[in-house]
């Protein structure tokens, strides 16, 4: 019954007309911030996360310890649990879904192929079955991912342009979600919309990701690899700053809000709507580097290596247009400053000297 009543109070709206979002992934790093800023502006969230071990789930335990300080909830469980997603439709009648809970990270899929298929395709199909089962049905606004560019060279990357060349299992899975998507909004007029996120970064991010390694090997005095192209052309990314992203997110269900109506079942025009969340200004690994020798005054010991075949792609560079037409998407952080915020994150929270 206590276990009820905190998911009723951690759903339920502060403000009028507030929204009621599952936020699947919430312990996760850009669960985590979407939650936060939610909860901020008077929205109900509940939060769903099974706390697996890819990375170092104490982060995650934190990043729950923060939420909780902000009343929301976090259920224990996986997207896979049919019944436990069912139980929590009966108790809330959720206006949306941000569903951000998946396996994420390119190169792991090498070990793990299956975790992906697991809560990517199974998962989400197990998402989308409740929630087209739930009455009001949600509108529900999905993370895919840049990766379905894979091997793409056309940039900036358009959501016209095609996306049938996934350079690995993990981009597979996301552009699989998106075509699973297509169905549901086809057959049953789900409310659906996907967020093509571009190399996400900030405070609480993932471990798993360079820009977090890097720091962590930079400041312990160990070496770095720094990829580049078969054919010595430097690598680089669309790096996204978290607060950006969380921008978008919380566009994307406001709009989404609007086509279905909040609540009843009076609905408009079933949407299924991709959009990319980028940055729209690509950055090389070489000069992340540089960056981050800046600010954590040290030098870093590179070790210029080659790209192995590993999932990853040379290059990701966003065209935000259609984000900025629909609901306002306009990323105003830069490298340089969003690294800042993470470096002063980092050391803050792993207790270590900071000149930032
Ligand atoms: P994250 O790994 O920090 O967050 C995902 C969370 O989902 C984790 O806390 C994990 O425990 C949880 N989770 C995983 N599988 C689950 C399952 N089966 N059931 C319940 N919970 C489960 O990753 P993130 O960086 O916050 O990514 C969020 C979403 O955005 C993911 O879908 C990811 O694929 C996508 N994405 C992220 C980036 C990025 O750069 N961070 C880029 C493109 C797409």
């Amino acid at each position: 019954a206590s276990w009820e009543k905190q998911v009723r109070h951690s759903s339920t709206p502060h403000r009028p007309n507030g929204l009621s979002v599952l936020v699947t992934g919430a312990a996760g790093f850009v669960g985590s911030h979407c939650s936060l800023a939610l909860k901020k502006r008077g929205d109900g969230v509940l939060g769903l996360d099974n706390f697996n071990s890819y990375y170092d789930p104490s982060l995650k335990r934190a990043r729950q310890d923060l939420l909780s300080k902000h009343q929301i909830f976090i259920v224990e469980g996986d997207i896979n649990n049919d019944e436990l997603l069912k139980k929590l439709f009966d108790i809330v009648p959720f206006t949306h879904i941000l569903h951000l809970a998946a396996q994420a990270g390119v190169r792991y899929a090498m070990q793990n192929p299956l975790s992906y298929v697991n809560s990517n395709v199974a998962g989400f199909v197990n998402v989308l079955e409740v929630a087209k089962a739930a009455d009001p049905q949600p509108a529900i606004v999905w993370a895919s991912s840049s990766s379905v560019y894979g091997l793409n060279t056309k940039v900036p990357f358009s959501e016209e342009h095609k996306t049938d060349q996934p350079a690995s299992l993990y981009a597979a899975t996301k552009k699989a979600g998106e075509a699973i998507a297509h169905t549901y909004n086809h057959i049953y007029g789900l409310s659906l919309t996907g967020l093509r996120f571009f190399t996400v970064y900030g405070p609480w991010g993932r471990p798993d990701m360079a820009y977090f390694f890097f720091t962590k090997d930079m400041v312990q005095g160990k070496p770095i690899n720094v990829y580049v192209t078969q054919d010595d052309k430097e690598v680089a990314r669309d790096f996204t700053y978290i607060d950006d992203i969380v921008q978008g997110c919380v566009g994307a269900l406001d709009t989404a809000e609007k086509s279905t109506g909040s609540g009843g079942k009076k609905r408009g025009p079933a949407q299924l709507r991709v959009y990319n969340l980028g940055n729209t200004s690509p950055v090389s690994v070489r000069k992340l580097v540089a960056i981050l020798e800046n600010l954590l005054n040290v030098k870093a010991k590179k070790n210029v290596v080659k790209m192995p075949r590993n999932g990853d792609v040379p290059f990701t560079h966003a065209n935000v247009s259609l984000a900025l037409r629909d609901f306002g998407y306009k990323p105003t952080t830069d490298l340089s400053s969003g690294l800042r915020k993470f470096v002063k994150w980092y050391a803050s929270y792993y207790g270590i000297q900071s000149r930032v």
